[in-house]
């Protein structure tokens, strides 16, 4: 802005300071990079936090540079756009929100989403025709069950599964089942999975793939909404893209939606042709809402992490617990507890409690905590408790639920950051109430 003591505008200017990611040979780490890097105050009046940029349109400084930035968004021309040029396809918030969300998995590229969904669904949009198969781990979240099989199926796009944690000769098995149905156009993993907490094998994945497709692979994304992005990094096990629901623990306050595609530049570049054509793009103030978040990210997710830990020791031998199905607790020696050992460096604060009992212990038990709050989600900063059977699950076939373990005495929890004296108290008072 023009400084109205000095119209002639010879008062000195801010001056652009560079994006420092590394002292030295140091290189910074996300904690640190989620305060400053990717946004420069000097290009917004010295403000220490971005504003939030609420405009739909940008001015072009000349005819030619408004036809260079549309050879880069619709592709004419490779690199994509040098400037922005209209929010369905990006804007300052989301840009500097999606340079953050990249470090966190050393990711080439990042794209921000208006819901965990919507990345999701603009994904395989991206990659999927009619005729194609999708190969995937199961079960995967309800709602991207229901995209793939009922809404892509209505395309003429079929599908099909293997178990979470199922053996590398197991999973080429499905991917050749597979292949002999159509061209597979996607490998799409869900891990840990939802609600069993099952963790897929993402190198025997890899491996399986190397050697059924050789040098024209289908690309391999995976769902990291319950570890990610601080105990689980796909992209280091082989994967090609890591999809996020933001609105758990990345949002973290159950304040927002949005979700997230981070990887390989080249799949980004497609998959961001889709979101500009579709406009599935995060809004500015949710982009500066996910900011304020990523900079506690670590700090949360820890707290959470820890007490998750503590909550789980105490439930584990208690006289009205029939186990409790949490990453922490795996058996040694068994294949998921080496899935866990090569791929996870936290059990993450969200699992299942089976109580000894039915649903009316279930409900008994939901309804006498006083701390823990009755609801669905997950990640955020406080603990919510809920019943899959009769909640998120109530719809699924009987067998089905059966064969996920959702029976009506489970509880789904999800740890927050109070205090895990406070939190094990509460446990303790709600069992007695049973
Ligand atoms: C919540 C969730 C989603 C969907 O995300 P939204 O932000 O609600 O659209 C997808 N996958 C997993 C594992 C989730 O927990």
């Amino acid at each position: 802005m023009d400084n109205p003591e000095d119209p002639a505008g010879a008062a000195p200017r801010r001056r652009p300071k560079p994006d420092v990611t590394a002292i030295g040979n140091r290189r910074l780490r996300p904690a640190t990079l989620m305060m400053g890097h990717g946004y420069d105050p000097a290009l917004s009046e010295g403000a220490l936090k971005p504003p939030i940029f609420l405009t739909s349109t940008f001015v072009f400084e000349s005819a030619a540079e408004g036809r260079r930035h549309f050879e880069g968004v619709t592709g004419r021309r490779p690199g994509g756009a040098e400037g922005l040029v209209y929010s369905r396809f990006n804007g300052p918030n989301q840009e500097i929100l999606e340079d953050r969300l990249g470090v966190w998995e050393d990711a080439e590229d990042a794209l921000s989403f208006s819901s965990g969904m919507s990345a999701i669904a603009t994904l395989l949009l991206t990659f999927c025709q009619p005729g194609d198969m999708i190969v995937h781990s199961g079960p995967l979240y309800a709602a991207t069950e229901t995209l793939i099989a009922r809404i892509l199926g209505r395309l003429g796009i079929g599908w099909l599964d293997f178990p979470a944690g199922a053996t590398e000769a197991e999973i080429a098995a499905t991917l050749s089942a597979a292949k002999a149905r159509g061209r597979v156009a996607l490998i799409y993993l869900e891990s840990p999975a939802n609600p069993t907490n099952v963790l897929v094998d993402v190198e025997a994945v890899r491996a399986a793939r190397t050697r059924l497709f050789g040098d024209a692979p289908p690309p391999i994304a995976i769902d990291n909404t319950f570890l990610g992005p601080l105990w689980q990094k796909p992209l280091a096990h082989g994967a090609d893209l890591s999809v996020y629901s933001l609105t758990k623990y990345a949002g973290g306050h159950s304040d927002l939606v949005a979700g997230a595609i981070v990887g390989d530049g080249a799949l980004v570049r497609e998959v961001r042709m889709m979101r500009n054509t579709l406009g599935t793009i995060t809004d500015p103030h949710t982009a500066w809402m996910l900011l304020r978040s990523l900079e506690t990210l670590e700090l949360r997710m820890e707290r959470a992490g820890a007490n998750a830990a503590r909550v789980c020791a105490f439930l584990k031998d208690h006289p009205k617990v029939a186990h409790v199905g949490y990453l922490g607790f795996l058996e040694p020696g068994s294949r998921q507890a080496d899935i866990y050992r090569r791929h996870c460096s936290g059990a993450g604060s969200t699992f299942s409690l089976y109580l000894k009992g039915g649903e009316a212990e279930a409900f008994r038990f939901l309804d006498s905590l006083v701390i823990a709050k009755l609801a669905v989600s997950l990640g955020g900063t406080e603990t919510l408790a809920s019943a899959p059977a009769a909640m998120t699950h109530l719809s699924v076939p009987e067998e089905r639920k059966a064969a996920l373990g959702i029976s009506p005495n489970l509880v789904r929890i999800s740890i927050g950051v109070e205090d895990p004296d406070d939190l094990v108290a509460d446990f303790a008072q709600a069992l007695d109430a049973i």
